[in-house]
């Protein structure tokens, strides 16, 4: 194996075997949290166990900045029931056994959601920077639909803007705008051919012009 190998831990949710540190994995799945993963992990080889490295050092309890009156507590239960947990930064199920929970207002949240920054920038709004907020209100302008009124997002406070996380990488949409349709590489490269069209029939009929003008004068030097 090409991995280089650093560290040796044990963890909640592996007992009995240490797990081992693989740099710059392969894509896996994390048995902690039930999300892929493609970066550094730490693996227990005789099990084909793996954890990301945020799932295996992540702290026990940590205040989190969505989340700000009480601390959240690691849960790491394989036999907790996990019926109806969705996470509430991203609003999608949470269906491994290691997450966060505030247990007084039952408030869950993955691992991973929790390491999101709390300002992004986004190339369709460059002039602000946008901060994780809820998207209870408004409507994302990657995917032109409001937010589930549960999960949490990047806005513009000044300008009304929001994207949801799940938008945030996805492709920016064209032709929203008449400027944008103007600006679309599909609109441009018509007018490339139109103008090429234009250029090439200006130049033929000049062309004929100028050879019936040649064959006639040289027709009347000829006589
Ligand atoms: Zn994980
Ligand atoms: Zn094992
Ligand atoms: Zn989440
Ligand atoms: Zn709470
Ligand atoms: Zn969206
Ligand atoms: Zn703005």
């Amino acid at each position: 194996m090409d991995s280089e190998r650093k560290y040796i831990i044990e963890h909640v949710t592996h007992p009995g075997h240490p797990l081992s540190y693989v740099e710059g994995s392969r894509v896996f799945q994390c048995d902690g949290c039930n999300k892929t993963g493609n970066g550094s992990k730490y693996q227990c080889a005789t099990c084909d166990f793996d954890l990301h490295e945020h799932c295996a050092t992540c702290p026990s309890s940590f205040s989190f900045v969505v989340h700000p009156p009480h601390h959240l507590n690691l849960i790491s239960h394989a036999h907790l029931s996990l019926q109806d947990h969705i996470c509430d930064v991203c609003g999608t199920e949470i269906d491994g056994i290691l997450f966060y929970r505030c247990e007084r207002c039952n408030f869950d949240v993955h691992p991973l959601c929790t390491q999101l920054p709390e300002t992004t920038r986004h190339p369709l709004h460059p002039d602000h920077l946008l901060r994780l907020q809820p998207l209870s209100v408004g409507v994302c302008r990657v995917c032109q639909t409001s937010g589930c009124g549960h999960a949490w997002g990047y806005g513009c406070h000044v300008c009304d803007f929001n994207i949801h996380l799940q938008c945030l990488n996805s492709p920016i949409p064209r032709g929203s705008t008449f400027l944008d349709t103007l600006m679309s590489p599909m609109a441009v490269l018509i007018v490339m051919i139109l103008a090429l069209l234009i250029f090439l029939i200006l130049m033929s009929t000049k062309n004929q012009h100028n050879w019936k003008g040649y064959s006639v004068h040289s027709v009347y030097v000829h006589r």
